[in-house]
């Protein structure tokens, strides 16, 4: 199999059978096998259905159905689980992202051997004030923070070696840091196309404002994650350490100083709150960094969806 398409899906029912036929245009007159690998991210209307029903047609159509919604990167993730192309694409399933881009993605994964292609919707149909200036910014301090030089995280179109694929997790909201993850994951050959993008045809977008504050968030997370999960205590320890031993000396000079001279007053001195507090707060800090070696020792289950039915898998 050379390309596995997986699209995540919610309430979706109506771009899918146009979406499909595109797909299945564009792949058979490039000559490349595919499969299309649609996750029903816990829809309610009747995009199951839809699924079911182009399986019927083409049996390249397969499909994965969650209990609820869990949201893009569980949907990802779980479509990533079941792919077994040569080359991993993932598309929005809205036709904002067009399958014309697929089989350079395909190319440029293969050919020029980069590791992931991330699209970049240089120019974009969506609302300016609501999308576009806050995406501006976004993929900014993205690029500073994760020191990946790629002007459009939030893409759902991008492509993927699979050996990148099978070596991630993508949990949480982190479908925007796939690049992110996988350079921790130690790839980095990551390339950038232009693509074109489209208004929504059908439906309504899925995400509101909150994309940019959950966003910043995960990126926080991401960047300490990939940096001190394994190893929580070379952060908490270190600072813990610093404030712990700053106090400790303050207290110890001011304990020396009462004693040299008893009417050295303790209490009434700034530095005597500082010691106070530092010595604290580096216990504090060294004991969060302890309970998160304990904690990242064994971390179970942060990727078990409940999946309510497959077909062709
Ligand atoms: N999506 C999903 N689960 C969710 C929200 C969205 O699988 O909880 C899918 C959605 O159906 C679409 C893709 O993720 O295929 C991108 O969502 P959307 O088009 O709403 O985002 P936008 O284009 O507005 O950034
Ligand atoms: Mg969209």
């Amino acid at each position: 199999m050379e390309i596995s398409l997986v699209i995540p899906l919610y309430n979706e029912a109506e771009s899918l059978p146009e979406l499909c036929e595109w797909i299945k245009h564009v792949l058979e007159t490039k000559n490349l096998s595919y499969e299309i690998i649609l996750v029903d991210d816990g829809s309610n209307d009747n995009s199951w259905e839809a699924i079911e029903h182009l399986r019927i047609q083409n049996s390249s159509i397969k499909g994965i159905k969650f209990q609820r919604n869990y949201g893009k990167s569980a949907a990802l993730n779980e479509g990533f689980r079941a792919a077994t192309g040569n080359v991993i694409i993932t598309m929005d399933a809205d036709m904002q992202d067009s399958p014309d881009e697929i089989p350079e993605l395909h190319r440029m994964i293969m050919e020029d051997g980069f590791d992931i292609v991330s699209g970049w919707k240089k120019k974009r149909y969506d609302s300016t004030i609501t999308k576009n200036i806050p995406s501006k910014l976004f993929n900014s301090v993205t690029r500073k923070m994760t020191g990946i030089p790629l002007h459009d995280f939030n893409c759902g179109l991008k492509a993927y070696r699979k050996k990148v694929i099978k070596s991630i997790e993508v949990y949480g909201e982190m479908h925007r840091y796939i690049p992110v993850i996988a350079k921790w994951a130690g790839f980095k050959k990551v390339g950038e196309k232009i693509v074109e993008h489209r208004a929504r045809k059908y439906g309504v977008t899925k995400f509101g404002w909150e994309r940019f504050v959950n966003g910043f968030l995960d990126l926080v997370s991401i960047s300490f994650v990939g940096r001190f999960s394994k190893r929580p205590m070379h952060f908490f320890g270190l600072w813990g350490t610093l404030f712990f031993l700053t106090g400790f000396s303050i207290a110890i000079y001011l304990i020396i100083s009462k004693f040299i001279d008893s009417s050295f007053s303790l209490t009434n001195r700034p530095s005597f709150y500082i010691a106070l507090t530092s010595t604290i707060f580096g216990v504090q800090l060294f004991l969060a960094g302890f309970i998160g070696e304990l904690i990242s020792r064994n971390a179970p289950g942060k990727n078990s969806y409940l999946i309510e039915k497959r077909v062709g898998l």
